[in-house]
């Protein structure tokens, strides 16, 4: 377990933001983790996974522990299912595709999502009709200020829309050391319910998909749509999709007769924030090196050197015109430090 100084955060954060931390350690076993927590209990902890979820606009004052632990283990659950548990370490896209290799079937719409599997249940990761609680038993963690092991059930966590116990009371508290699914082993539940993935199918011929196949056209999608990091800075959707009254909501649709929605009750309607965002003009700006993709206005990228800080001035401009424009507050889905 080597402590290092004055490490740069340059190439551990998915927005490329250059950012020292005073001290970091790479935590590759649950010892180690307990071990590091007893030694540097005066010391403030910043807990870093892929780093795809944050915007750092400072320099880190803190030890930083890189949650590198990795191992999975399977065990059988009924006639058709399964309990899947891997360690907080694991790549979350490379987990998604051993299982889909092992045809182990739940995660398949969730393929190409940065990040660790130690990270996704803090905001509940989701994509194109699937959210991790929808296969999440129990997830396993440390608590920071006294090392004790705990068992969070899925009530426990407290799941709703990118959201969860660790974003709110649990924050800053635990450290995830494993997750545990359960998936299905035969008569697979598809959801290809999103029209992208009905068409990629349907392009391809595929009428009985496999989870392999919705696994591709999922991939295929993405990869059409969204900026991969390696090539340019970003860290997916930068804002939640607001969700709004639906009085609140006819009375746009009067200015705005084509603004798309989802209703999700009788009095509460989802807004895409990309929309709002592309409507109000900021579609492939770019000011300085901080920018909105010119394909999905919901990315904030860093075309190269930007700050931390200049993102984040950019983030507060697009929500105070999309508050004077529409009068709806968006939330920022990133984890800003
Ligand atoms: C191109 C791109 C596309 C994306 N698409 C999606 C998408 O479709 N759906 C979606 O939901 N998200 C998406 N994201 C966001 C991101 O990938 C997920 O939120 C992911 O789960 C973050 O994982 P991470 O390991 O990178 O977490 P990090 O960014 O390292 O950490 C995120 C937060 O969790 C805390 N944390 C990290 N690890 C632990 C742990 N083990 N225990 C306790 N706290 C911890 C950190 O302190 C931080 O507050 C996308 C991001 C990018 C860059």
């Amino acid at each position: 377990m080597e402590l290092e100084s004055q490490k740069s955060l340059k190439h551990l954060n998915t927005f490329g933001i250059d950012v020292p931390a005073s001290q970091y350690i790479k935590i590759t076993s649950e010892t180690a983790l307990i071990q590091a927590l007893k030694q540097h209990n005066k010391t403030p902890l910043f807990i870093l996974s892929g780093g795809s979820n944050m915007l750092l606009t400072k320099s880190l004052d803190a030890l930083v522990l890189h949650i590198a632990i990795k191992g999975i283990t399977t065990q059988k659950n009924t006639e058709n299912t399964v309990l899947v548990t891997a360690s907080a370490g694991e790549n979350w896209h490379d987990f998604v595709q051993y299982c889909i290799s092992k045809n182990y079937g739940g995660l398949e719409n969730l393929s190409l999502i940065p990040g660790y599997v130690g990270s996704s249940p803090i905001q509940n990761i989701g994509a194109y009709g699937v959210e991790l609680k929808d296969h999440f038993v129990s997830c396993e963690a440390i608590h920071i200020a006294t090392g004790a092991k705990k068992i969070f059930s899925k009530e426990d966590c407290l799941f709703g829309y990118r959201n969860s116990f660790f974003k709110n009371e649990g924050k800053s508290q635990y450290v995830i050391t494993s997750v545990t699914f359960r998936l299905t082993t035969k008569e697979h539940i598809l959801n290809t319910s999103y029209g992208a993935i009905e068409n990629a199918l349907s392009e391809k011929g595929i009428s009985s998909p496999s989870i392999r196949d919705v696994a591709d056209a999922v991939i295929m999608i993405r990869q059409s749509k969204l900026p991969d990091p390696k090539k340019i800075g970003n860290s997916g959707s930068f804002f939640k999709n607001p969700v709004i009254s639906s009085k609140v909501f006819k009375e746009l649709q009067q200015k705005f007769p084509e603004i798309p929605h989802y209703i999700i009750s009788s009095s509460q309607v989802k807004v895409p924030a990309g929309w709002l965002i592309e409507k109000a003009g900021f579609k492939g700006k770019r000011f300085g090196d901080a920018g909105v993709h010119n394909k999905q206005a919901l990315v904030l990228v860093n075309h190269g050197n930007a700050t931390g800080k200049e993102i984040l001035a950019l983030a507060q401009k697009i929500q105070a015109e999309i508050k004077s424009v529409f009068g709806i507050s968006l939330e920022a889905e990133v984890n800003i430090f």
